[in-house]
């Protein structure tokens, strides 16, 4: 309902329902006022016609009086009545008096002689009509001669209050008339301006910002059209913000280098930038899913991943011969994929790692042959102190072949055509031979070796790299090891395998334990000399374990010993 019907309809019902009060009430009391100003008048007449009637009461004689009643009540316009003490009537200006019954009865005259006044308002069986009567006694001292009654016919009485109810209806509804045409001015002006501010809005919420406002002189709504002018200027200079703001970040997206493109929940594509189209070989690319335009299962993996994880994501994929790091986001309706081509990355860290290779196969040879000679020394020098060199050079020489050795299996695994022989291998017996290589040095350390395995595991991985890892991760159990025991368990865990490598030995303090499995890193560079580490096993143990898909962790306390924990699917 609009403010005007609204307001109309709750005014003029108040109005209204005021309005009928007030003549009820006004009608009643105008009415009764009338009607006690008559009977004063009727009284005041009765007096007169006492005082005139007295001396012929004693003697009443019919004729006279009634003659003498008649007179009077033509010049007074009401009913006079004359009645001795006993309610005979003597006189009536309306009718024969010697026709009309004993009045003795009636209450007005009752009480006049009674009480010395009556009035009465009741129907008249004389006259058939209603009237309004008053009684005054005729005294001569205390005694009673008669009473004398003046009367008008109510319906005189009715009449004159009913036109006066009418003018006062006339009167209210005339009231009416102008409030409801001063409440609908009223209201228009204020709901005109308010429904010109409306219209305003509508065309603001459709971009248009050059609407002109109303005006008014309602100082409450003029505060309004200022404030929604204010409000509008400010709508405006955000949305040219916003524009500027957008149209910059447009010529970024499809200026930089990197190839963007936003999807909806689904994966199809919404925006991208010319480099994303440079990536793939299609023209039409809105509407389709990513993956598919990029022809990459990869890709819809990752898609995948990223919808059913809350995180943002970044992987590694190849795409026709170029490789690229993709990073997707969460939008709140879809996702943004970043295609960073990372292939001259690639070919450099390849020709690094080819570099590195052909300089360590370069360098193994006359390595080993320097070992050979350094051997053959060995055995012909007497000598102590030459002896004590010929040891330094030949630990020395073990120490390079080995690192070398480290480098070629690491560049080996990095080389993209390497491929795992994958078998079935017997854990619980790989476990016990690798164990055997190691008895003679853990005689000497004066090390117990502890293992258990529940039952004959078999996996499918590569023999070799399966013995690598042991190898790798028992050597350190006992180069860390002074007193107590190392140990490998093997049991199936969640549908996994589970192996441990442990140790009761130095441990390795908390902060070095992130960083282990980085090439050459060593958490003490002194006893790496002693021990002949190369800050290469670890590293190789960990492309062993992601090569057959699993996942290694380490849990160690220094002073208490460590513990590797590595999990393959069965
Ligand atoms: P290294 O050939 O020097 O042993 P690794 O890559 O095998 O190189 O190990 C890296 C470093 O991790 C080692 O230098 C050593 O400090 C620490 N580490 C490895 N295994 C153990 C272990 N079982 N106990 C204590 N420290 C260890």
């Amino acid at each position: 309902m609009s403010v005007f019907k609204r307001i109309t309809v709750v005014f003029i019902s108040v109005l209204a329902f005021f309005t009928i009060l007030i003549f009820i009430f006004s009608s009643r009391s105008i009415s009764s006022h009338y009607i006690n100003t008559i009977t004063s008048y009727l009284e005041s007449d009765a007096i007169l016609i006492r005082n005139l009637l007295k001396p012929m009461m004693e003697n009443p004689d019919i004729e006279e009086i009634d003659s003498i009643v008649d007179r009077i009540a033509q010049g007074l316009n009401v009913r006079i009545t004359v009645v001795d003490v006993s309610g005979k009537v003597l006189g009536d200006s309306l009718k024969d008096p010697r026709d009309m019954e004993n009045h003795g009865n009636r209450i007005e005259i009752k009480d006049a002689l009674n009480k010395g006044l009556g009035k009465s308002i009741r129907y008249s069986t004389t006259v058939d009509r209603k009237m309004l009567y008053v009684a005054l006694p005729i005294k001569d001292g205390e005694k009673n001669l008669g009473v004398v009654r003046t009367s008008l016919f109510l319906k005189d009485v009715e009449t004159i209050v009913s036109e006066v109810r009418k003018k006062l209806f006339l009167y209210f509804l005339f009231t009416l008339l102008v409030a409801f045409l001063m409440l609908s001015f009223l209201t228009r002006t204020i709901t005109k301006p308010i429904n010109e501010l409306n219209r305003a809005s509508k065309e603001m919420a459709k971009h248009n910002f050059e609407v002109s406002l109303p005006e008014t002189s309602i100082l409450e709504i003029k505060e309004l059209i200022k404030n929604f002018q204010i409000m509008a200027s400010k709508v405006r200079e955000l949305i040219n913000e916003i524009n500027a703001e957008r149209d910059g970040l447009k010529t970024i997206i499809e200026n930089i280098k990197e190839g963007i493109v936003v999807t909806d929940k689904n994966g199809r594509i919404v925006i991208l930038n010319p480099s994303f189209k440079t990536i793939t070989s299609s023209d039409i690319l809105t509407g389709r899913f990513f993956w598919e335009v990029l022809r990459s299962v990869e890709a819809k993996e990752l898609f995948e991943e990223i919808k059913k994880s809350q995180k943002s994501e970044a992987k590694e994929l190849k795409i026709g011969n170029n490789f690229f790091i993709v990073s997707c986001g969460r939008l709140p309706e879809g996702f943004v994929f970043v295609f960073t081509d990372i292939t001259p990355l690639k070919q450099i860290e390849r020709t690094k790692r080819e570099l590195i290779s052909n300089i360590s196969h370069e360098l193994k040879t006359p390595l080993t042959a320097i070992k050979g000679f350094v051997e053959t020394l060995e055995d012909v020098v007497k000598d102590e102190d030459a002896q004590s060199f010929i040891r330094i050079m030949k630990r020395q020489t073990e120490r390079m072949i080995k690192i070398l050795k480290d480098i070629l299996t690491l560049s080996k695994f990095e080389d993209s055509a390497f491929q795992l022989n994958i078998e079935k291998v017997n854990l619980k017996e790989l476990a016990e031979r690798t164990l055997k290589l190691f008895e003679k040095r853990m005689k000497e350390k004066g090390l117990t070796a502890e293992f258990s395995c529940e039952e004959n595991i078999t996996i499918n991985a590569d023999p070799e790299l399966m013995e690598q890892m042991l190898i790798n991760l028992i050597d350190n159990a006992i180069n860390y090891t002074e007193k107590g025991r190392i140990g490998v368990s093997i049991k199936i865990f969640n549908s996994k395998v589970k192996v441990e490598v442990f140790d009761t030995g130095i441990g390795i303090p908390e902060e070095h334990i992130p960083r282990i499995f980085e090439r050459f890193y060593v958490v003490e560079k002194s006893r790496a000399k002693e021990t002949g580490g190369t800050g290469l096993g670890l590293s190789i143990v960990k492309h062993i374990v992601l090569l057959h898909n699993g996942d290694i962790k380490v849990e160690s306390k220094v002073g208490e010993g460590t513990r590797f924990i590595i999990t393959l699917p069965l």
